[in-house]
């Protein structure tokens, strides 16, 4: 009993230091409970009162795709850190373990993308591959080539040019003006046929964009920045044949396409990139390349396109960040790498979608369910308030619902807009995702009909 006691009084003493001191990235000033949590091992992890609950998020965040408490990378982050803890990548300096990487990821790239500039992150990453963009076409001659194409609910980041591109207008609140030369087209949203007024959603989808396209004009749009399947928006999936229709039409007017694989990248849909097979010019990764065990990034580009940037001897290319090319980053996300190939994780992704449309096949006929969508290691979950009226679950009640799961459950998933969604780690086993899956089940059997 003491030691219960203990520990609670720990996890106290941690909340009131939270409350007094830290401003959270999202912080929703009506909250200020949180789950403080201290360790973890494969899909669980333990609270600050040794509480255990099943990380259906992947470190809150879809981040920790080889799971938690490897000691192995805690290893290699201590011998690096012992060996070289830090040398810049900057103009004339190098190190081994960025250089390492770097060769790496061009072997798992698509063919003809064996450029990397590394980031801290996604937000940097994306900022990093907007200018790397409208340089591409500024050394080519092609010099009004600066705007944008984003899409609504899109998510690439809080920072200036990463939140521009983003389709969620609450995150200027109070802080614009907001990046101009940027525009917005519509989302693959397929659970949503009234968007497309009744027609097929690509062929509504690619008209709109060349529709766009011409209203600026192509010869003054740089790129388009999309994630394969969207992840803030709700784990919103495309048509098959959307990407690879896109990616032709931007083509034939010289417009750069921009994969975010910031989540989807190193295996959440099964693949190393999901963007492959359609051929982007830049790839944003961050996330699932180092698990989480460090801050880490890399834009990957075209061949041409990252000669392009190094190729003006008169201009630098004058991008990039203190800790691009971390050592104790990069020697992490080699044996990241490593244990992904080791362990087959790529073929983690299908076997975890089969477990949830299997699980969550008794929650599809329940009248606030108005889809579920289960893409690899991607689970989105859309709800609405009133299904005759279609009106989308609100904010408070989906709080309420991610509360429920998490107090009665102890199981962690996230609300993104009216949709519930679960991003385990990669190494996410049967018996997790059945109990994550009798949770939501239960959870949402109780939820009542406005
Ligand atoms: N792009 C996508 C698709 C993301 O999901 C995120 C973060 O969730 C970002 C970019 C931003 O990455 P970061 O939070 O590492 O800056």
């Amino acid at each position: 009993a003491s030691q219960a006691q203990g520990q609670a009084a720990y996890a106290a003493a941690l909340q009131a230091l939270d409350r007094k001191h830290l401003i959270h990235p999202h912080q929703n000033p009506t909250r200020t409970e949180r789950n403080i949590f201290v360790r973890g091992k494969g899909s669980v992890v333990w609270d600050a009162a040794d509480v255990p609950f099943i990380d259906g998020m992947a470190g809150g965040n879809w981040v920790v795709a080889v799971g938690h408490g490897r000691a192995e990378l805690a290893e290699v982050a201590a011998a690096q850190a012992e060996k070289l803890e830090y040398f810049s990548l900057w103009r004339e300096y190098s190190n081994e373990p960025a250089i390492r990487l770097a060769a790496r990821l061009a072997e798992l790239a698509p063919p003809g993308m064996s450029k990397v500039h590394f980031t801290s992150g996604g937000s940097d990453g994306t900022e990093a591959a907007i200018k790397i963009a409208r340089r591409y076409h500024f050394e080519r001659g092609d010099v009004g080539r600066t705007w944008l194409i984003g899409r609504h609910f899109g998510y690439h980041g809080t920072t200036f040019a990463g939140g521009a591109v983003s389709g969620m207008d609450d995150m200027h609140y109070g802080a614009g003006p907001v990046m101009p030369e940027v525009t917005k087209v519509s989302p693959p949203m397929v659970s949503h046929p009234e968007m497309f007024g009744g027609e097929d959603p690509t062929e509504f989808l690619v008209r709109e964009l060349e529709t766009e396209i011409l209203r600026i004009g192509p010869e003054k749009i740089a790129a388009m920045i999309g994630e394969p399947v969207m992840g803030g928006g709700g784990v919103i999936v495309p048509p098959s044949d959307y990407w690879p229709r896109i990616r032709a039409l931007l083509s034939r007017y010289g417009i750069l396409l921009i994969a975010d694989e910031v989540i989807t990248g190193f295996g959440r849909t099964g693949e190393w990139f999901a963007s492959a097979h359609y051929d982007p010019d830049i790839i944003v990764t961050a996330k699932g390349i180092s698990s989480g065990y460090a801050p880490l990034g890399a834009v990957l580009m075209r061949d041409e396109i990252g000669e392009t940037m190094v190729g003006n001897p008169e201009k630098f290319f004058f991008h990039g960040l203190t800790y691009s090319g971390h050592p104790v980053a990069c020697a992490l996300a080699l044996v990241n790498l490593d244990i992904i190939e080791r362990e087959h994780i790529l073929g983690q992704a299908p076997k975890i979608q089969g477990w949830f449309t299997e699980g969550l096949d008794g929650i599809r006929d329940l009248p606030i369910v108005h889809d579920v969508r289960v893409h690899g290691a991607m689970v989105g979950i859309e709800l609405v308030a009133d299904p005759n009226t279609g009106e989308p679950m609100p904010f408070d009640r989906m709080v309420a619902l991610i509360d429920d799961l998490r107090g009665k459950h102890r199981v962690l998933a996230r609300d993104y807009g009216p949709t519930l969604v679960v991003g385990p780690p990669l190494v996410l086993e049967r018996e997790q995702a059945a109990e994550i899956s009798t949770a939501i089940t239960d959870v949402l059997s109780r939820a009542i009909v406005r």
